[in-house]
């Protein structure tokens, strides 16, 4: 099956010059997307993850099921004032300003290995951001993977660790 038959890609949103990879309409069938979680978990079983991590708000709906199939426990990278409780944040430069993102202190125990999730990789910020806040409560970050990844916008290099997506655009 190819999953791509489900991407849709939109011109000039979420601003005139940027076509948008949607990813809804692969969710929205239903044996593609069991397709598209089996393909992750295979991807990301050889890397031993003690917990999947998901980051707000799309990473949410990839990490979930994925962590169900694998077994494991399933961790929330949110933005800024969303979790309850004692949190840890890192700030991370945008194009145009910054953002911060949250994790609670102890949603990782030190030293568990984490895979994190996204629906798509671009410039490779956001993830880079959210490998850098897990290391800071202690996590061993195994792998980071995706649906997508835009492979022109070379997001892979700015992570230190292995990238894995089920589809790439170039
Ligand atoms: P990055 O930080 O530049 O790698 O951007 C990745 C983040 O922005 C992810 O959380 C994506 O959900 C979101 N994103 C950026 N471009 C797209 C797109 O074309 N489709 C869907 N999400 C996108």
């Amino acid at each position: 099956m190819d999953l791509k038959d489900h991407i849709r890609g939109i011109p000039d949103f979420p601003k005139p010059g940027i076509l948008f990879y949607d990813v809804s309409p692969l969710l929205a069938h239903g044996p593609a997307w069991k397709t598209a979680i089996d393909r992750l978990a295979d991807a990301v079983r050889p890397h031993r993850p003690d917990v999947l991590v998901g980051i707000e708000s799309r990473g949410f709906l990839v990490a979930a099921p994925l962590a169900l199939a694998l077994g494991i426990g399933f961790v929330m990278v949110r933005k800024r004032g969303k979790l309850p409780g004692d949190t840890v944040a890192h700030s991370y430069d945008l194009e145009y300003g910054t953002d911060t993102i949250e994790v609670q202190s102890d949603a990782v125990k030190p030293g568990q290995r984490v895979v994190v999730l996204d629906d798509l990789l671009a410039t490779g910020g956001t993830m880079a951001a959210a490998v850098t806040l897990l290391r800071r409560i202690g996590a061993d970050v195994r792998a980071a993977a995706f649906l997508v990844e835009l492979t022109f916008l070379n997001g892979r290099d700015k992570l230190d660790v292995p990238s894995l997506s089920l589809m790439a655009y170039d």
